[in-house]
């Protein structure tokens, strides 16, 4: 008799399915375990068993399950109660949730393209025979769909298969980097343990005297091994001796050699040594310390308001200590990937291989690693170091999170669904673990300042810098002053352009923040006064001088500058505006003789590139760093006498309620990169609107101003944390049907919030990828219950999406959009 379970499909899908399942298979599964299951006409997915010996469905009759992926669970009943809630409370399907949280190698279905794996080379006689077809199919194709495999080896479901090809190394999944799942193995060689006696090794050197080649390589294989049992890789021996392999294949074949394999991790050090012990706290830091302690007992999350370098990241490290006495683990959540390079070095001092980075720019397998460390709970990988995404990993342990540089936006994730944010989403998650949450930050958002301020966090505070260093000096440049007077070279006020070569000259280091990337943002005929655009964006495209093109930043778009305007003709083509590319050039011009480097979207494309900038900049090979967004995040450079703005305006004149907000708080942490340590830095910002209040309150570190004059606007003009925000956006590729869309779906919401219903208005950019977007804003009132709130967002879409003309329009609800 059939059995029936209910599984989560990895698809934005409202609801969970039924399949159907054998007695004698029943009690192999549990929940969080993967099975391979059909869906739709003939595909195959990898889904997750939520529900064990459920009711057949009355809808429709239940397909079978093809085939059960896993012995014990991939992911715990825990995780899955978290992932509900994620999907309940931004608005999403489980299903999407599914998706983002479990590394894709662990998710194939019949769409995922398998390739060769190159460094297999074993012969084929010793696969079996559905192995060999994969792989002889593979030699002539470069890659194969899933589906494909299945219809080559004539079976319904060729997930087991494939999963097993993969962790063997056989094949690899083509969109990773390096690979499918398999430890990372080296290959090692000694000499067969018969010939630990003298006599036999004796034996066997004389019976290779008519082979010199071979007695050489035993001599070399002696002579790495030094005596000791030091293991030899095989790639070693070869160079050493310089033979080729077929020799060293001689010996084996003999059975005068032996290989033998060793399994690497790919994370940690291989040594995995500690090396340093933690920083004595000073009695301020000490204070902090015990106060958080203190709130952690109570329990109450924790916002550490500590000014740039006060030592947050030391306090972090004791913390850490304690949670790992205590044998749990702790999740360091930093909100840009170019963070992790530094602070993994600076926490694997302390605790050497039980920190673990994780990241998207690592490769899958390595992911699928980490997740399998952090199961078994181990020493290793007991400290993730990581991005947002890291909060999906499965902690079985959990004791403490912390969230470093709590007020960046980049904890929030806008696209694809779910749009969460990552701070608050780990202040959920610490609820269910019973773990310890901390807040850091030197500039709070205005969210979670008022959060400590109303008792619902624990607030501690350092207002100095360790040692006794003093806040940065900060100036600031009129630029209408200093063009009026011809007091520019180029972008740079002299003032600017003197102040680096004076901090060039003490040998200390500069960095310059333009939140621009590339050349000049836009081209303009001084003719006739067209803008290029981007043919499938409503926005200017941007010029990139490297490689001469005009670039958009939105879809990528991109194409050839041309010498003449393409409305008039004529070949007065101007550039305007400031980006990071020609901050560097005009720097060139300005300063030959100077190393600069460039951080920014286009300089940090591959795997290791922040690092190596960043690597480049703390050895001094590099004096001077032009950057975007980049430079700003708590990076700890020693040696940085100068930090210079090029232009403050763009983001005093942003149009959000944010803005104020935002670049108080990007000045700031721009600014904290100069003299951290051992002596007092400068900060030069450029500006035409020298008076503008935001700007005052940077120099003076007026945070607390700023706070009150944002919470007062926000109270007056109902912004978060007055009110609550929803932005549904509605997308389509006609115009005519997004407007008449928004405006009835707006009509829907008036009717049941009235006044807290704003828009439908067109964003900034209306047209990204050929299609048309319209936002309405939905701002919910602090008493006013969410859930009921989100049902009744719920059955205007269900009325919407019964009209027809409607149906094809796509809704994306971002919820708390920030
Ligand atoms: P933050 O995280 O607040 O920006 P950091 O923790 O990076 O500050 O500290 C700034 C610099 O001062 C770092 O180089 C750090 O190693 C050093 N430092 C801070 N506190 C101590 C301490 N108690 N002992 C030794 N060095 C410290
Ligand atoms: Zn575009």
């Amino acid at each position: 008799m059939n059995h029936f379970i209910e599984v989560l499909l990895p698809l934005p899908l409202e609801r969970n399915f039924t399949y159907a399942i054998s007695r004698s298979e029943l009690p192999l599964l549990r929940v969080g375990m993967r099975v391979a299951v059909p869906f739709g006409k003939s595909k195959l997915y990898t889904a997750l068993v939520v529900g064990l010996d459920t009711e057949p469905p009355t809808a429709y009759e239940a397909k079978r399950v093809y085939e059960i992926l896993d012995e014990k669970p991939l992911v715990s009943e825990l995780q899955l109660r978290f992932w509900k809630w994620m999907a309940s409370y931004y608005m999403c399907t489980p299903g999407e949730v599914f998706r983002t949280a479990v590394p894709g190698i662990l998710l194939l279905e019949s769409e995922t393209r398998i390739s060769s794996e190159p460094s297999w080379d074993n012969p084929l006689s010793e696969l079996d025979f559905s192995e060999s077809v994969v792989l002889q199919a593979l030699q002539h194709q470069s890659s194969l769909r899933v589906s494909e495999i299945s219809s080559l080896v004539e079976r319904k479901n060729a997930l087991p298969l494939v999963n097993r090809m993969l962790k063997q190394g056989m094949i690899r999944v083509e969109e990773t980097l390096s690979g499918g799942y398999r430890p990372k193995e080296v290959h090692f060689l000694r000499l067969h343990p018969v010939y630990q006696e003298e006599a036999a090794l004796e034996d066997l050197l004389k019976s290779l005297v008519r082979a010199p080649k071979q007695t050489e390589v035993l001599l070399h294989l002696f002579q790495l091994q030094q005596g000791a049992k030091k293991p030899v890789k095989s790639t070693d021996l070869e160079k050493q001796t310089g033979t080729s392999r077929s020799v060293i294949k001689t010996l084996l074949d003999k059975g005068v050699l032996e290989q033998y394999t060793i399994i690497q991790d790919r994370i940690g050090n291989l040594e995995g040594q500690s090396d340093q012990e933690l920083a004595v706290l000073n009695p301020e830091q000490n204070k902090a310390l015990q106060e958080i302690q203190a709130f952690f007992r109570a329990p109450k999350p924790v916002l550490l308001y500590g000014v740039t370098a006060s030592g947050k990241t030391e306090i972090y490290s004791h913390l850490i200590a304690d949670t790992l006495k205590s044998g749990k683990q702790v999740l360091y959540l930093v909100p840009e990937i170019a963070l992790t390079t530094q602070l993994t070095h600076r926490m694997e001092v302390l605790f050497g291989s039980r920190v673990a980075a994780f990241h998207s720019r690592q490769s899958q397998p390595e992911r699928a690693e980490i997740w399998y460390h952090l199961q078994e709970g181990g020493e290793k990988a007991s400290v993730i170091l990581g991005a947002r995404s890291a909060l999906f990993l499965p902690f079985e342990n959990l004791g403490l999170i912390i969230i470093d540089e709590e007020h960046e936006n980049s904890y929030k994730q806008f696209d694809p669904a779910p749009r969460y944010h990552a701070r608050d989403a780990a202040i959920l998650m610490a609820s269910y673990w019973n773990a310890r949450v901390l807040l850091g930050s030197a500039t709070p958002s205005v969210e979670s300042y008022h959060n400590a301020k109303s008792g619902k966090y624990g607030l501690v505070e350092i207002h100095s810098r360790f040692g006794g260093v003093l806040l940065p000096e900060m100036e600031l440049i009129n630029l209408a002053d200093s063009y009026r007077k011809k007091q520019m070279a180029g972008h740079f006020s002299h003032r600017l352009r003197d102040a680096i070569a004076e901090t060039l000259e003490q040998k200390r280091q500069v960095i310059l923040f333009q939140n621009r990337r590339g050349f000049s943002p836009i081209v303009e005929c001084l003719s006739c006064g067209h803008v290029p655009g981007c043919p499938n964006c409503d926005v200017s495209l941007t010029y990139h001088q490297q490689r001469g093109q005009l670039r958009c930043h939105y879809c990528g778009f991109h194409r050839h500058l041309e010498t003449e305007c393409q409305a008039c003709g004529t070949a007065t083509l101007d550039t305007k505006g400031l980006g990071t590319e020609q901050v560097t050039t005009e720097l060139a011009e300005l300063f030959p003789e100077t190393k600069t480097s460039r951080m920014d979207l286009d300089t940090t494309r591959g795997k290791h590139a922040f690092s190596r900038i960043i690597e480049a900049f703390e050895a001094r090979e590099v004096q001077v760093l032009v950057g975007t967004q980049m430079v700003t995040k708590g990076l700890d450079f020693g040696n940085v006498g100068l930090v210079g703005i090029m232009n403050a305006d763009t983001l005093l004149n942003y149009p959000h309620f944010r803005a104020h907000e935002r670049c108080f708080q990007l000045l700031t942490q721009v600014a904290g990169r100069a003299g951290r340590k051992d002596f007092r830095g400068l900060v030069l910002i450029q500006t035409y609107n020298p008076y503008h209040q935001i700007l005052k309150q940077v120099t003076t570190g007026d945070y607390e101003g700023m706070f009150r004059e944002q919470s007062y606007e926000r109270e007056q003009f109902k912004y978060p944390p007055e009110v609550r925000l929803i932005k549904i956006t509605l997308r389509h590729r006609e115009w005519n049907r997004v407007e008449e869309g928004a405006d009835w779906f707006a009509r829907g919401l008036r009717g049941v919030f009235g006044a807290g219903v704003l828009g439908p208005e067109y964003p900034p950019v209306s047209r990204i990828r050929n299609q048309y977007h319209k936002q309405i804003l939905l701002k919910i009132p602090k008493g006013q219950p969410l859930g009921p709130t989100k049902n009744s967002i719920k059955r205007i879409q269900k009325s919407f999406d019964a009209i027809s003309n409607y149906r094809s329009i796509r809704l994306v609800y971002n919820v708390d959009y920030i």
